[in-house]
């Protein structure tokens, strides 16, 4: 992956990613704690990352909406190696939400093994709180009855 790390800042911690115009909706939608995605009005498709004009037929007639937070586990590499703001090994993942868009994401309350992680397991978006502007779309494995909302090892 690429290291948008560039900047050393305070303590080790996890890179977070820096709301743009084109992303400003999803970061305040992840603060509010819904999923935002972008559809296209002319062809109808769901797509993401947030960008201004539809990647499929390049229309700007897009608005944004609230997905449903569901998706399931299309694939997931297991990093062994150190990274800030996490501890042990983790599992890199790539969930296909309902709506169809990929996301790359973490999967928590989860056992990061590949006995845990299933191909096309049922998950749910919950939000990490970061700091005061963002919030990261991790996903659980769905029916996780748990209160506990900061699933990942910050
Ligand atoms: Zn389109």
């Amino acid at each position: 992956m690429p290291d948008p790390n560039r900047t050393p800042n305070k303590t080790p911690r996890r890179s977070l990613p820096e709301p743009t115009p084109e992303t400003r909706h999803f970061w305040a939608g992840a603060k509010a704690g819904e999923l935002k995605l972008q559809r296209c009005d002319a062809c109808k498709k769901a797509y993401f990352p947030p960008r201004p004009f539809c990647p499929a037929c390049g229309s700007r007639d897009v608005s944004v909406f609230t997905a449903s937070g569901r998706a399931s586990l299309h694939s997931y590499v297991i990093n062994h190696r150190p990274a800030p703001g996490f501890e042990g090994h983790y599992a890199i993942a790539v969930v296909e939400l309902e709506e169809g868009p990929r996301m790359m994401t973490n999967i928590v309350e989860c056992p990061q093994t590949p006995e845990a992680l299933l191909l096309d397991m049922p998950l749910e978006v919950v939000f990490a709180e970061q700091d005061d502007e963002i919030s990261l779309p991790l996903f659980r494995p769905l029916g996780t009855d748990s209160l506990q909302k900061n699933g990942d090892a910050s």
